[in-house]
């Protein structure tokens, strides 16, 4: 019998409203996933504590007196007190205030979250330590998971840090960094073939088959607690600087992390470390933006044959567009699209101002410069951007955006030449 966090309370699924106690769900001893009364791609279920007690716990031992990662938050998350896995360094990344990029784009203020600074390189690695603990607890030797990169990166990281197995399915077309990355961690790596929902519904079969334990963000419920770290330290952190942001910028693939991180905020408001919350940002690529077609449309498009050089939001099937819209709503937040072209500009802004993003990344900034141009956001506004992941995932489009080096003989006139020529 696990000995549960004592501030977990239930599950609820967002589709029906029907709820389970945490209790009843452990003691099944399964992975949680989906509400049994809805079917498996509405019923998502969503995890709730008792933020009474987890108020009660931070008195007795403050956040101050915490580590610096984001297992200090452990009251806020679904695993068990004694199995936090204290030594996996996640989050805490740092926020850097970009000053000079606030005053070129007419804002108030412009900070940036960096999580490129985790284990692996992204904003993932909050979802997997958290999803592989989990794992770890209800004794799971093998992990599983879809992804267009760097969900499968850091659950590969994290397996490596367990010392299990990692099998992962991803687009044949994933960026080869990502690629790298998985296989020297050891993970087995299925490249699908497909779409990333052929390799998503792969995924989850062989899941059922074979008995792993599935980081599939969208149905399973403990990950998007990882996620959703992001937006505890988005809120601490502006806390602790004196500066709550009028609007998070994030970008949007699967839904998860906007989610995530509102969550996050919701929660730091309600225990009273902000005042107030900020409104979200969502950055969707142009050429596929299925979040903001729901946005007005309340359901999901048919699907196009949109794409975008930032892959790890190129999710035309978002499972968890319910969560998003939601989250965006309850926010009076906004969604804004972005082509390619506003991407590759964003890469090369941020890298001005010393941030190295991936695509992905990268959306959050060219959102904030379109929300400035379109006059969504100016001289009152205090913007925080999420950077979801370090531009050497995706050293092609970083090329791209960079372009190339100036080539020349070992010649100082070669040099003064090529001077006077730039
Ligand atoms: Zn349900």
């Amino acid at each position: 019998m696990l000995i549960m966090n004592s501030t977990l309370t239930q599950l609820r699924c967002i589709n029906c409203g029907s709820t389970t106690k945490a209790s009843v769900a452990i003691a099944a001893g399964e992975q949680w996933m989906t509400c049994p009364a809805c079917s498996p791609s509405e019923g998502i279920l969503d995890i709730e504590y008792d933020l009474d007690a987890v108020r009660r716990s931070w008195e007795k031992r403050p956040l101050s007196d915490r580590p610096l990662n984001h297992w200090r938050y452990h009251e806020l998350l679904p695993l068990a007190a004694d199995q936090i896995p204290r030594g996996w360094q996640v989050g805490w990344t740092p926020i850097v205030d970009t000053a000079r990029l606030a005053q070129e784009l007419g804002l108030r203020s412009l900070r940036v979250k960096d999580d490129g600074r985790n284990p692996s390189g992204s904003l993932k690695d909050r979802a997997s330590s958290v999803g592989m603990a989990h794992a770890l607890q209800i004794g799971a030797d093998t992990v599983a998971c879809a992804s267009t990169g760097n969900a499968a990166t850091s659950l590969a990281c994290h397996a490596a840090l367990a010392g299990k197995a990692a099998r992962i399915f991803v687009p044949h077309t994933a960026p080869e960094p990502k690629l790298a990355q998985l296989l020297v961690y050891g993970a087995k790596v299925f490249a699908v073939e497909g779409t990333y929902d052929e390799a998503y519904q792969l995924c989850s079969a062989a899941c059922d088959r074979f008995g792993w334990y599935n980081r599939n963000c969208a149905i399973n419920p403990v990950l998007v607690e990882g996620k959703k770290t992001a937006g505890l330290e988005v809120a601490e952190q502006s806390a602790l600087a004196g500066e709550v942001p009028d609007w998070v910028a994030v970008s949007v693939g699967d839904g998860c992390t906007i989610a995530g991180i509102w969550k996050g905020l919701v929660e730091m408001h309600t225990l009273g470390v902000i005042d107030r919350l900020p409104r979200l940002l969502g950055v969707q690529a142009a050429g596929v933006a299925p979040i903001d077609y729901a946005m007005t449309h309340d359901a999901l498009p048919e699907v196009g044959d949109g794409s975008t050089i930032a892959d790890s939001i190129d999710v035309p099937v978002p499972r968890n567009w319910r969560k998003a819209v939601q989250a965006l709503r309850e926010s009076d937040g906004v969604v804004v699209c972005v082509t390619d072209e506003q991407l590759l500009d964003a890469i090369r802004l941020g890298g001005k101002h010393g941030i190295f993003a991936e695509p992905a990344a990268a959306a959050a900034l060219a959102g904030i410069v379109a929300g400035v141009e379109s006059k969504l956001l100016g001289a009152e506004d205090r913007v925080l951007a999420m950077m979801t992941g370090t531009g050497l995932k995706d050293i092609r489009s970083s090329t791209r955006a960079g372009g190339a080096p100036t080539r020349i003989k070992p010649s100082l006139d070669e040099v003064a030449v090529a001077l006077e020529q730039a």
